[in-house]
């Protein structure tokens, strides 16, 4: 029987799928019976297996989150205070080499030249912006109009820091 399975494999299977094309319905009509019959059992299990899983799905995310928050936190925290003196230096001088000055009237100019739409995903505002700079002012991008963009907040958050080109690989655009 093996070996006649073995050879007849492909002609074994399409028999199957004949049948079960021809029973389709007597199939579903026992299936929709046993668990009519076993209505108590098919949900018993049914919930065991939720409830198995949910457990094990929230306990892992749970785990996952608390543990990297905590290490996140810490090494932040210890980074920054080793280098106090170096984060308020810097913070001061981005501040005062910071060449240039927008004013609302931009803002609202660079609204419309978006057609309102997020830099980024192209979504519309709906006037909640936040204004980004083109290149970062922490690589000595300036504060001048022309290096600004309006982003959604989930775009500015994705966006960070990083350079407009790597920033254009991220999102897929191509970047001239
Ligand atoms: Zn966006």
């Amino acid at each position: 029987m093996r070996q006649y399975y073995a050879t007849h494999k492909e002609k074994w299977l399409g028999r199957v799928k004949c049948y079960r094309e021809a029973n389709r319905e007597k199939i579903a009509e026992r299936g929709k019976q046993f668990r009519e019959d076993n209505a108590e059992l098919v949900k018993a299990r049914k919930l065991v297996y939720c409830q198995a899983n949910r457990e094990k799905e929230a306990a892992r995310a749970r785990r996952w989150t608390a543990v990297n928050r905590e290490r996140k936190r810490q090494t932040d925290k210890a980074y920054y205070e080793q280098h106090r003196g170096d984060f308020i230096a810097r913070a001061r001088k981005r501040q005062k080499s910071l060449q240039g000055v927008f004013t609302q009237a931009d803002i609202l100019r660079l609204y419309e030249t978006q057609h309102k739409r997020c830099a980024g995903c192209a979504k519309p505002l709906r006037g909640n912006y936040e204004i980004d700079h083109v290149i970062p002012v922490s690589k000595g991008g300036s504060n001048s109009p022309e290096n600004l963009e309006l982003l959604c907040r989930a775009c500015n958050r994705r966006k960070h820091s990083m350079m407009p080109e790597e920033w254009a690989a991220r999102i897929g655009k191509l970047f001239v």
